[in-house]
């Protein structure tokens, strides 16, 4: 049967594993350390386990929660007054829209419904220009690919785009048990900030991520094969890149060489 918790019933189709501990709260909350001024955005509020201290702290805080249910119950919550509230889906969120009204980069966070996680990061990914940090509970797995270097099983499309606009910092694992209901895998507390000056540089993000498309859906095959429809052999030799390599293998930087090669020499078009 399904439980109540305070005066909700949690729904599976939106990923609803509340927070419960509070030391974990207080933990997280400290290491967010809002501050007056600074513009807060909340991705699924919930039931207020980090809304309600971290309202306290600032003057506004704007959260987008898609469930309107959840939003009825924290109406009656003290701080309520103190939210911005979007009764939206965080994937059509206009952060572009919030972040030319506050003139202010944005400072996003949340525990967020798992089963978007990678739509809403490579959403996210995108708006980088307009983001101070973003400070973020994931599933755990999710957060080691975030992270993965090359050579691992985890390294992939995710770790690449993510690292090319990204510092990330896995700050704290976290175990099922801190959340109702307990959700069936491990969670990992991430930072994520903008480079102030990207180590990586593509004429253009969709080359890149057209190509690490390619490239991984074939991970076991080499990169000759794999990548063999955009590239020569000749071209992998010219750019100092081994095509008996596979996929994981490569750097960031490589997949930079492979895309500028793509573009300064037109290569898709021909
Ligand atoms: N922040 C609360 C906490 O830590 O207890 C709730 C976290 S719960 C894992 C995820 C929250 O995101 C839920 O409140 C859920 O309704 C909301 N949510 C799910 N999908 C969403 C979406 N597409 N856009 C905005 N909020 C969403």
């Amino acid at each position: 049967m399904k439980k109540k918790i305070k005066e909700h019933f949690p729904l599976k189709r939106f990923s609803q594993n509340f927070l419960i501990n509070k030391n974990l709260i207080k933990k997280i909350v400290k290491f967010i350390d809002p501050q007056l001024k600074q513009i807060l955005v909340e991705i699924g509020p919930g039931l207020g386990a980090l809304t309600k201290p971290i309202s306290n702290m600032i003057d506004e805080l704007i959260v987008v929660e898609i469930d309107s249910n959840l939003l009825n119950v924290l109406k009656k919550r003290s701080f309520y007054s103190k939210l911005i509230v979007f009764c939206q889906d965080a994937l059509v969120f206009d952060y572009f829209n919030l972040f030319y009204k506050k003139n202010r980069l944005l400072r996003i966070f949340g525990n967020l419904p798992y089963n978007i996680s990678t739509s809403l990061l490579f959403c996210l990914f995108k708006k980088n220009k307009i983001i101070q940090d973003m400070n973020f509970m994931l599933q755990k797995e999710f957060a080691e690919r975030l992270v993965a270097s090359p050579g691992s099983k985890l390294y992939g499309r995710l770790s690449i785009i993510a690292q090319y606009y990204f510092n990330i910092k896995i700050i704290f694992n976290v175990s099922s048990e801190n959340f109702r209901p307990i959700p069936k895998v491990d969670s990992t507390f991430v930072n994520l900030i903008p480079h102030k000056k990207s180590p990586y540089f593509t004429h253009d993000i969709k080359i890149l991520s057209y190509i690490t498309n390619v490239a991984f859906q074939k991970r076991r095959k080499i990169l000759r094969h794999s990548l063999g429809q955009i590239f020569s052999e000749k071209i992998f030799f010219k750019l100092d890149i081994n095509p008996k390599l596979r996929a994981e293998n490569l750097s960031i930087l490589q997949y930079c060489q492979l895309s500028n090669y793509v573009i300064e020499n037109n290569i898709l078009k021909k």
